[in-house]
């Protein structure tokens, strides 16, 4: 047994992402326990109340999004506020609070097959030069609190998936408030004021692929796809672990 395997084994302690429970060695590499696996599957096939696709399917985006200019969002499932406790939010919460590669991954992962799709509509190959992916940052306060950006690190691995650059074009100022304590204009008004575009020109004449955790009203997201526009990108894709269960918005 090599040491990495025994510390796999032995040491290391990998606890399922929607109840916590620690999982046994042949489970190390996933995300769930099979119960929680079942309830993940299902959110991610739940209709979507506007085109009625499954969530994983689904394209439809907030009206602040489609009036920024977006493409489409893509997102893996669907959230109602009642969904707290759940094994899918509780996803969400894990990749919010702990600083995880494996659930990073698993999201990455799970996200792989809308990436291509879009790629294949978008006519580019995922390995192009054509491609950037960034994201929406987090709030500046959130940041400092918890020690990192958890879109970041799924916008950088989706990008690693792919073979694509990563760029960081986004940050939070420091009077930024965090979206879910506000109404949707303070969400705007939050958006507009504390997110600081970086133009680094490396959007400019390709298309983004911009990743974000939860979209709510879509706010802080149409923010970035409007600057990203004007700074002459050639299309903006949207992707987001999960996006408010909303009809026609
Ligand atoms: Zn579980
Ligand atoms: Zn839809």
């Amino acid at each position: 047994m090599t040491l990495t395997e025994f510390r796999r084994r032995f040491i290391t302690v990998h606890k399922c992402g929607g109840c916590g429970q620690i999982l046994d060695y042949e489970h190390t590499e996933t995300a769930f326990c099979d119960k929680c696996r079942l309830d993940w599957n299902a959110a991610t096939t739940v209709g979507c109340p506007t085109c009625f696709k499954p969530a994983r399917e689904c394209a439809c985006m907030p009206k602040l999004l489609s009036r920024a200019g977006a493409l489409c969002l893509r997102k893996l499932f669907f959230y109602q506020s009642e969904d707290v406790y759940s094994p899918h939010m509780n996803m969400v919460h894990w990749l919010k609070k702990r600083h995880s590669k494996r659930m990073t991954q698993f999201v990455c992962d799970e996200m792989t097959a809308a990436v291509d799709e879009e790629l294949q509509t978008l006519g580019v190959l995922p390995d192009c030069n054509e491609i950037i992916v960034t994201n929406v940052p987090r709030s500046w306060r959130a940041k400092a609190f918890w020690g990192f950006d958890h879109s970041a690190d799924l916008a950088r691995a989706i990008a690693a998936s792919i073979g694509a650059e990563y760029v960081r074009l986004f940050t939070s100022a420091h009077s930024a408030k965090q979206q879910k304590k506000l109404d949707s204009k303070g969400r705007m008004l939050n958006a507009k004021r504390n997110i600081r575009f970086c133009d680094t020109g490396d959007c400019k004449e390709r298309y983004v692929l911009l990743v974000d955790d939860m979209v709510t009203t879509g706010a802080s997201m149409s923010v970035c796809v409007k600057k990203l526009m004007e700074a002459g990108a050639r299309g903006v894709v949207c992707f987001s672990l999960a996006s408010k269960n909303v009809k026609n918005r």
